[in-house]
């Protein structure tokens, strides 16, 4: 149903607590109770994974990224509501949160977002098929809209890996090491390939890798990594939310 013609039939309501909307909100898709419930991602941080600094020594969580991979930042903690829309993007068919949680994300600052791509972390084919779309890149989409910068499926897949949720930290990195790959053709661009790898390899390009949500980082820094490797100069990542307690001991 086109979205106009839904507001005009069906009474406006959270997608997340399914409250009635007023008149005035109703072309918003998440009640401001619900919103109020995501708790920004604030400094002190690490420079550049955005996660709290460490109480000595230097920050563990990124010591282990790629060169290219400069920084990461996250717009809220997931705590109980920020998981129940990523939840409802994810598993409860409901793709058009992804604009609620794109203007969480908007507000983020990263070097570079003038002139950067943004790149949906892509999902294996198992998993598209089941889900029928790929949540970080209706992110990416609803973000490039916000940002006006274009999204680029730059990445594929190379193989469906198991479901990080259930893994150590040991077993996320292993679980994702190769797993991605640069695709050349066929990734939404009108340029030639020999156009697409010059701009890839531009130091002046900026690529901005976007997921639903960070919790070891070992997923970004793998897609990075292929990014690198086709040479990628730089490369950010921005998630809508942030794992409380990432275990990387
Ligand atoms: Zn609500
Ligand atoms: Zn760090």
């Amino acid at each position: 149903m086109p979205e106009a013609v839904e507001q005009l039939l069906l009474p406006a309501e959270c997608l997340l607590c399914r409250a009635l909307l007023s008149f005035a909100d109703s072309s918003r898709l998440v009640c401001d109770v619900c919103r109020h419930r995501w708790r920004p991602v604030r400094p002190p941080w690490c420079p550049r994974c955005g996660q709290p600094e460490p109480l000595f020594g230097r920050c563990r969580l990124c010591a282990e990224w790629p060169t290219a991979f400069g920084v990461a930042r996250s717009a809220v903690w997931l705590d109980a509501g920020a998981r129940e829309a990523v939840h409802a993007l994810k598993y409860g068919g409901l793709p058009r949160i992804a604009t609620e949680l794109a203007t969480a994300m908007a507000g983020l600052e990263l070097p570079g977002i003038d002139s950067a791509w943004l790149v949906p972390v892509p999902l294996g084919r198992a998993r598209l098929r089941t889900r029928g779309y790929n949540q970080s890149e209706r992110l990416a989409r609803a973000l490039g809209r916000r940002w006006r910068r274009p999204v680029v499926d730059l990445l594929v897949r190379t193989r469906d890996t198991a479901a990080q949720t259930a893994l150590t930290p040991e077993a996320r990195l292993a679980n994702v090491a190769g797993a991605f790959q640069v695709r050349i053709g066929d990734c939404g661009l009108r340029i030639s390939s020999e156009r697409l790898k010059s701009a890839i390899r531009n130091p002046k390009s900026t690529i901005i890798l976007v997921d639903d949500v960070f919790t070891t980082s070992a997923t970004l820094a793998e897609a990075a990594r292929a990014l690198e490797r086709a040479g990628a100069g730089t490369v950010s990542a921005v998630t809508f939310g942030r794992a409380l307690v990432p275990d990387f001991t």
